[in-house]
């Protein structure tokens, strides 16, 4: 483990956040598996992190029904968000981890980002270690340089980023840069659990 994984590791738990190591995605989908048990229900936010991890399968075969906005029909979409945040267990990643260990997050509707500290009572983060910067500033660059554009050409977005590769702070209809949140500490009502995993995964 780098000094810098275990000093994050370090980090999110004196910020009353439980964090656990994984060498790879194998280790991080059973941490995860373990941690959610046989729950009832699962939410799924919308994380490239969560579907490299191909955890649902196994996730429904423990008995949980996974309720995921990705696995549904496009009119189905904005019931099923809902119904995420509703659900007793959350997974999601985070687009940038802090090396202090301050999760931060850009959301264009806000349900993944909100659902990691309201809503659900257990929110297990997966984050590969490519999620990891130096401090709040690097963070906010590397969300809107690296993953933005990314996500906007997934998504077939026509954003200035996912044309250019770079923010411009647009205005564009389908911005997805509406929400930043910075989560500094464990949220009070919440069970909030990091799993920093040792590989790259999502973006
Ligand atoms: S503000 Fe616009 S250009 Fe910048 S990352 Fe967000 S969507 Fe892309």
């Amino acid at each position: 483990m780098s000094e810098i994984i275990r000093n994050a590791i370090e980090a999110l738990q004196k910020r009353n956040i439980e964090a656990l190591y994984a060498s790879d995605r194998n280790v991080a989908r059973e941490e995860l598996i373990k941690i959610v048990g046989s729950a009832d229900t699962v939410g799924i936010g919308g994380s490239m992190t969560i579907q490299e991890l191909d955890v649902v399968e196994e996730l429904e075969k423990q008995g949980s029904k996974v309720i995921w906005h990705w696995m549904c029909l496009p009119e189905d979409m904005m019931e099923v968000r809902k119904e995420a945040t509703r659900a007793k267990y959350f997974c999601c990643s985070t687009n940038a981890l802090t090396y202090d260990g301050r999760l931060v997050n850009i959301d264009g509707i806000g349900n993944r980002a909100s659902a990691m500290f309201y809503g659900p009572e257990t929110v297990v983060v997966v984050t590969g270690r490519n999620k990891l910067t130096a401090d709040l500033d690097s963070a906010l660059e590397r969300i809107k340089n690296v993953a933005c554009p990314l996500n906007a050409r997934r998504l077939n977005l026509d954003t200035p980023c996912a044309r250019k590769g770079k923010c411009i702070d647009c205005n564009h209809t389908a911005r997805m840069c509406n929400i930043i949140t910075i989560i500094e500490r464990k949220p009070l009502l919440t069970d909030l659990r990091v799993i920093l995993v040792d590989e790259e995964l999502g973006f």
